[in-house]
């Protein structure tokens, strides 16, 4: 079986060669041929110089350099699309995830599972303000879209041909790789494992692009925020109703200053009926750019045929 490990790499010059080191002690051991993808991400540093050095050195060994820095997400797409294995693994290049862990995750996708991904225990290493933005994100994240995405995973996972192929027949901008293999929606399964600090070189997450990240990932899969116009107008239109009848009580029971009625009837009013157009225009620009985004229709997960000629169908 043909496997091949796609790797993005920013600069992580230092890293390089301890990674295709551990890399190629794991596939020596499942004796199949395989292949790693290591993805320059437009590296101001030596990256593409220790990509060519490991090139040389084994053949595994498959360099892709980006024109510029495109971000993780769109330099994971361009090794994927490079992959020819049968079975595709997505890994980080500072070695947070152990690729020992390819061995249990075969072992799953041997049983039937189309993707395995590898959820986070423990994180270690990591700032308690990276762990608990995190932890947060996924729990929002869920409860804003409409598919299950596993929680505290990663990129790191094994992922069958079939799947890939689904997941690179969506062509949007915006890629949230780890949702979009948790919406392609086959047979799906987490193994948990601990996460180990960085080898070397330091996160090339900071907190601006942590920030985009999330609302790429949250606007992908959910377009409730602009639905949230429509529930306020319920709830203003119902407290207008009920400022209604308190001022009309006031009217009738006491004196109250001239104008008031009016005014205070008119805000209530037309705040909700402002609310529920602006809601109204959020239900059509959500349409418009689930439909914008051109994502295929549904995926075939497996296809049975009968052999039998038609007319032995139809008298059996
Ligand atoms: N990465 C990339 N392009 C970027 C940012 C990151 O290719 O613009 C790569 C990086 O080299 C690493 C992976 O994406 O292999 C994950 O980044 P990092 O380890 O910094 O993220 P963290 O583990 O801190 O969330
Ligand atoms: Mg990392």
């Amino acid at each position: 079986m043909y496997l091949s490990i796609v790797v993005p790499c920013m600069n992580e010059e230092d890293g390089i060669d301890a990674l295709v080191t551990r890399l190629s002690l794991i596939t020596a051991k499942w004796k199949q041929q395989a292949e790693i993808i290591l993805v320059d991400d437009g590296s101001s540093d030596g990256t593409w110089r220790e990509i060519e050095a490991a090139c040389k050195t084994s053949a595994q060994v498959v360099g892709i350099k980006l024109s510029a820095n495109r971000g993780h997400q769109i330099a994971l797409t361009a090794g994927l699309k490079a992959a020819k294995g049968e079975r595709i693994m997505m890994i980080d290049a500072d070695l947070q995830d152990p690729p020992e862990l390819m061995t249990d995750m075969m072992f799953m996708m041997d049983r039937g599972f189309d993707v395995v991904y590898g959820r986070r225990i423990e994180r270690q290493g990591e700032t308690i303000f990276k762990r608990a933005t995190a932890h947060l994100f996924y729990r929002v994240l869920n409860a804003l879209s409409d598919i299950s995405i596993p929680r505290d995973t990663g990129d790191f996972r094994l992922v069958n041909r079939k799947t890939l192929d689904a997941v690179l027949e969506m062509p949007e901008r915006a890629r949230f790789i780890r949702g979009m293999f948790a919406w392609a929606g086959f047979k799906q399964v987490g193994i948990e494992y601990v996460r180990a600090p960085r080898e070397t070189g330091e996160t090339k997450y900071p907190l601006r692009k942590m920030i985009r990240f999330s609302i790429d990932a949250m606007t992908a899969f959910s377009t409730k925020p602009l639905k949230l116009a429509t529930r306020l107008s319920f709830v203003s239109l119902f407290i207008a109703a009920l400022m209604a009848v308190y001022v009309f009580r006031s009217l009738i029971l006491f004196q109250t200053a001239p104008g008031w009625a009016s005014v205070v009837l008119a805000v209530a009013f037309f705040s909700g009926v402002q609310l529920l157009t602006l809601g109204i225009l959020g239900e059509y620009v959500g349409r418009l750019y689930i439909e914008a985004k051109k994502r295929p229709l549904y995926f075939v997960s497996e296809e049975l045929r009968s052999n039998a000629p038609i007319a032995a169908k139809l008298t059996a």
